[in-house]
C-alpha cells in the first residue's frame, strides 16, 4: 500500500524556530554536521543493539558507517548512515514537531531571548539538532528507510512553513540527508560546506570520537607513472579515494591525562545533545571485580525541564563498548538526575532487563561508587573552586536540596554542600558550617524562617526578636526547602529551629527566665483581651497568646512545632479548593501600644464595635506580613474603612 504526498505544516514553535535559525547570526554555524552526525550515530546505536535481538534487520548487510558526500557543481552535501532509520510515522513525529514535550516552554523562551547566542543556548537545550541543517541551507530532503522494512520515506522543506512527506526508493536501510547548501558567506559564519577539505576538519573536531567510520570522499593529485629514461613524466591525475576521517577512539577508553578538554567537551555535546560546554567532567575507571569506565558531566545549565516529571534523564549504559540502554535512569540516584554521561561496563550482559539490571549487584555497586564520585566533585568544588560551585548551585541547589530527604546513606555528604540565603548578607549565600561560625556565643540554635521570598522573610514580624540580639537567620524560599528540612533536624549539634514554629525563647537561662517572668506578670491583665480575640478569631485561630518574639509589631501568627509552616500549606492547597486550613497560633507584644489601648480598651467597654474591627485587622495584617492571602479579603477592607472612618 502506498501513501500519498502530503504537504504539511510545522507547528507554531518549529516554525518560530526555524526562522530564528535561518536568521541568527550564531557564528559558528559548523556544528550543524556535528548534529547530523551525532543523530547518525545513535541511528547506528539503536540498530547495533536491537540486532543483537534481532539479526534479520541487519539483513545480511552488518556495514555500520555514516558518509559524508558532497557535489560541487549542484552544492549539495549529503550525510547518510546505515543505521536504524524511520518509517513514514517516525518521520511526522520526529522531523515534522519538536518532539519533545516542551514546546509551550519553548515558545515562551523564545520570546523572551533577545541576541543571538540566547537563541543558540536555547536551540541546544531544546534538542533540536536536525533543524540546525537550514542555518547552512535553503532546502534540506531527508530520505530513510527503516531496517526491516521495504517501504522508503522522503521528507522535504525549504524550512519555511510546510514540509512535505511522500514515499520514495532507497536500496538499502538508514537515512540519508541532503542540503542544498547557501552560498559560502563567511562574514556571517557559513564557510564552504561542499569542500571536503573544509568537512574533514570539521569531522575531526567536532565528532573524532563516533565510533562508526566518517567516510568522505577526498580528492588528491597523484604523480604519473615516471615516463622511462629521457621521457616527460606522465601528467598529474586526481584520485578520488574513500577516507576515513575519525580516530573512532572512544574517549571514556583513553587514559584523562590524553584526552584535551576540547575533546571531552564534544564528547558531551553529542552524549547531551546540548550546545554548550559542560561545568565539569568527572572521568574515571573502576577496577576491581567489577570493572568499567565512567564518563560524567556536571552541565553549565540545569534544563528546563529539571522540575517536570516526565523530563528525559538518565546516563546512557555500554557493555563492552556496545550500547544497550541510551538512558538508564537507575545509575544516579532521582537529585542528580541533570548528570549527563555514559559508562561502559565489561561483564553485564548485552540483553539485560531494566529489572534485572535493578537487582544486579554490580549494578548497585555501580551505582554507589558513581554516586560518591558526583558528591566527591561538588565537594572538592566547594573547597577550591568558589565560583564555578556558585554557579553549580544556582544551577542545580534546588535538585541537590532534595537529596537530603531521598539519600538517606549520603546525607552527610550532601549537607555540607547545602547553601542558604541568609540575614548576614543579602548578597552571598552561606553553609550551614560558616553560619555556626558566625554563631552567637549565647545562640544554641540554627535559626532559619520559610517563606515565598527574600523580600517577605526579610521583613517578616518573626525576626524582629532575633534581629535586637544579631542573631542570623536562614531565609528559605525554595518550594523544596520544606521537604529538606523535615530530614535536616541538626548541624554539627545544633538544632534547626523555625522561627515561624512553636515557642522562641533565647538568650541565657536567666534572660529566659526574666521573660517568662514578664509575661507571667501581664497574663492576668491581659487575660480578657485574650478570651475576647479568642473567641472572635476562632474560626482561623486555635490560641491567642501573649510573646516576646516581637518588638515592634502588634501580633504575627505561629504555627505549632509539628504543623505545617504558612508556606508549606499553600503548596498543599494548591488546587484543593477550600481544603480546610490549618488554624494558627496568634501571639500578641505585650508591649505594644496598640496592643496596650485595645486591652485597656476592651477593660472599659467590653462590647464597644470598634473592637470587632480591631480584631478582623489584627488577623488580616499579621497574615499578610507573613505573605499569605487574606481569608476574607472583603471583610478585612470592610473593617479597615469602619476604623478609618472613625479616625479621619
Ligand atoms: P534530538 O536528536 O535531540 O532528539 P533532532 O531534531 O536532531 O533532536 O532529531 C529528532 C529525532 O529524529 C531524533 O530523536 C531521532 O529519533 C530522529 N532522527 C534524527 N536523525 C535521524 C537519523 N539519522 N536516523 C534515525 N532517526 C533520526
Amino acid at each position: 500500500m502506498t501513501a500519498p504526498n502530503e504537504t504539511l505544516s510545522f507547528q507554531a514553535e518549529t516554525k518560530e524556530l526555524l526562522r530564528l535559525m535561518i536568521h541568527s547570526l550564531y557564528t559558528d554555524k559548523d556544528i550543524f554536521l556535528r548534529e547530523l552526525i551525532s543523530n547518525a550515530s545513535d541511528a547506528l546505536d539503536r540498530l547495533r543493539f536491537e540486532s543483537l535481538t534481532d539479526s534479520e534487520l541487519l539483513a545480511g548487510d552488518d556495514k555500520f558507517e555514516i558518509r559524508v558526500d558532497t557535489d560541487k557543481a549542484a552544492r549539495t552535501l549529503t550525510v547518510s548512515d546505515s543505521g536504524i532509520g524511520m518509517t513514514r510515522a517516525d518521520v511526522i513525529a520526529n522531523i515534522g514537531t519538536i518532539a519533545r514535550s516542551g514546546t509551550g516552554e519553548l515558545r515562551s523562551r523564545l520570546k523572551g531571548t533577545g541576541s543571538a547566542s540566547d537563541v543558540a543556548d536555547l536551540i541546544g537545550q531544546f534538542g533540536v539538532g536536525f533543524y540546525s541543517a537550514f542555518m547552512v541551507a535553503d532546502k534540506v530532503r531527508l530520505v530513510t528507510r527503516r531496517a526491516g522494512t521495504a517501504e522508503a520515506t522522503a521528507w522535504e522543506s525549504e524550512g519555511l512553513g510546510t514540509y512535505t512527506v511522500g514515499d520514495a526508493e532507497k536500496p538499502a536501510r538508514g537515512t540519508s540527508i541532503t542540503l542544498w547548501l547557501k552560498p559560502p558567506d563567511s562574514e556571517n559564519g557559513l564557510e564552504d560546506y561542499a569542500d571536503d577539505w573544509r568537512l574533514s576538519s570539521i569531522i575531526r573536531k567536532h565528532s573524532d570520537f563516533i565510533s562508526y567510520p566518517i567516510i568522505v570522499k577526498t580528492e588528491h593529485e597523484e604523480e604519473g607513472e615516471a615516463g622511462k629514461d629521457g621521457e616527460e613524466p606522465a601528467e598529474k591525475k586526481t584520485v578520488v579515494e574513500d577516507s576515513t576521517i575519525n580516530s573512532m577512539k572512544p574517549i571514556w577508553k583513553r587514559s584523562p591525562a590524553e584526552v584535551k578538554p576540547e575533546e571531552y567537551n564534544e564528547f558531551y555535546k553529542h552524549l547531551s545533545h546540548d550546545w554548550a560546554d559542560p561545568l565539569k567532567t568527572i572521568h574515571f575507571r573502576a577496577e576491581g571485580t567489577f570493572e568499567y569506565e565512567a564518563l560524567l558531566y556536571i552541565p553549565a545549565k540545569a534544563p528546563w525541564d529539571l522540575f517536570y516529571a516526565g523530563a528525559e534523564t538518565g546516563l546512557r549504559l555500554f557493555a563492552k563498548r556496545v550500547m544497550i540502554m541510551d538512558k538508564c535512569e537507575d545509575l544516579l540516584p532521582g537529585y542528580l538526575r541533570f548528570i549527563r554521561g555514559m559508562i561502559d561496563a565489561s561483564d553485564l550482559p548485552l540483553n539485560i532487563s531494566r529489572q534485572r539490571l535493578q537487582q544486579d549487584r554490580q549494578f548497585t555497586q555501580i551505582r554507589k561508587r558513581l554516586t560518591h564520585k558526583v558528591l566527591d566533585t561538588f565537594k572538592e568544588m566547594f573547597a577550591k573552586e568558589d565560583e564555578h560551585y556558585l554557579t553549580f548551585w544556582k544551577e542545580f541547589g534546588r535538585a541537590v536540596k532534595e537529596g537530603v530527604a531521598q539519600d538517606f546513606d549520603n546525607r552527610d555528604r550532601i549537607i555540607p554542600l547545602l547553601l542558604f540565603q541568609s540575614s548576614n548578607d543579602p548578597e552571598k549565600l552561606t553553609s550551614l558550617k560558616d553560619y555556626v561560625a558566625r554563631m552567637k556565643p549565647d545562640q544554641e540554635q540554627i535559626f532559619y524562617l520559610t517563606g515565598e521570598n527574600r523580600a517577605v522573610i526579610e521583613n517578616s514580624p518573626h525576626l524582629e526578636a532575633l534581629r535586637a540580639k544579631e542573631y542570623e537567620v536562614l531565609f528559605m524560599v525554595d518550594a523544596v526547602d520544606e521537604l529538606m528540612l523535615q530530614n535536616l533536624n541538626e548541624f554539627e549539634g545544633k538544632k534547626l529551629k523555625s522561627v515561624g514554629k512553636g515557642v522562641i525563647e533565647f538568650g541565657t537561662e536567666q534572660e529566659k527566665e526574666e521573660a517568662h517572668k514578664q509575661l507571667d506578670e501581664k497574663k492576668a491583665e491581659f487575660t480578657p483581651l485574650i478570651e475576647f480575640l479568642q473567641k472572635e478569631l476562632d474560626k482561623h485561630v486555635k490560641q491567642v497568646r501573649l510573646s516576646s518574639r516581637l518588638t515592634t509589631s502588634p501580633a504575627c501568627l505561629v504555627v505549632e512545632e509539628h504543623d505545617y509552616s504558612p508556606m508549606l500549606e499553600r503548596a498543599l492547597q494548591m488546587g484543593k479548593d477550600g481544603a480546610p486550613k490549618q488554624r494558627r497560633v496568634m501571639e500578641l507584644n505585650p508591649n505594644h501600644p496598640l496592643i496596650l489601648r485595645m486591652q485597656q480598651r476592651q477593660a472599659a467597654t467590653p462590647d464597644d464595635a470598634i473592637l470587632h474591627n480591631a480584631a478582623e485587622l489584627l488577623l488580616g495584617l499579621s497574615l499578610l506580613a507573613e505573605g499569605s492571602e487574606l481569608p476574607d479579603p472583603i471583610r478585612f477592607s470592610r473593617a479597615a474603612s469602619e476604623v478609618l472612618d472613625k479616625v479621619i
